[in-house]
């Protein structure tokens, strides 16, 4: 079996679920062909032949960040040679560089790219930066 770095492929579906999908598949063909698959309403997101399921999983990851828009409405980069929300793996989860609050989707709006897509237009400018500060004093 080939190894596997925990942090990653966690970090991986929590991502995935955070943007929104209904499921995550990390599998393989042969021992040196990992895929990764993010599932959304009517649609999938698909890496694959990667040479195991870290490899997979963090091309996943980074297909799912790039050409993403953060919460904050910037796009998302994971250089810091490019403009935009600078994301980071920390630990078993992904970060924006944002303190922007996080985008709910309307219910039933999980896998939904067109649901999703609707949140994020009614998000300002910035980002939800207000609705966070004040769910932050609401809390003891
Ligand atoms: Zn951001």
């Amino acid at each position: 079996m080939t190894a596997m770095n925990d942090d990653i492929v966690i970090a991986c579906v929590d991502l995935a679920g955070r943007a929104g999908a209904s499921g995550v598949d990390i599998g393989y063909i042969n021992a040196a062909r990992w895929y990764a698959v993010a599932t959304y309403r009517g649609a999938r997101i698909i890496v694959d032949g990667h040479g195991s399921p870290t490899a997979a999983a963090l091309a996943l990851a980074e297909r799912l960040l790039s050409r993403a828009k953060c919460r904050c409405t910037q796009p998302v980069t994971l250089s810091d040679a490019r403009p935009g929300c600078r994301w980071r793996l920390v630990g078993r989860r992904w970060e924006p560089g944002c303190d922007a609050a996080p985008i709910t989707v309307a219910a039933g709006g999980r896998g939904d790219l067109a649901a999703i897509e609707r949140a994020m237009a009614l998000v300002p400018p910035g980002g939800n930066r207000a609705a966070r500060r004040k769910a932050k004093r609401r809390r003891p």
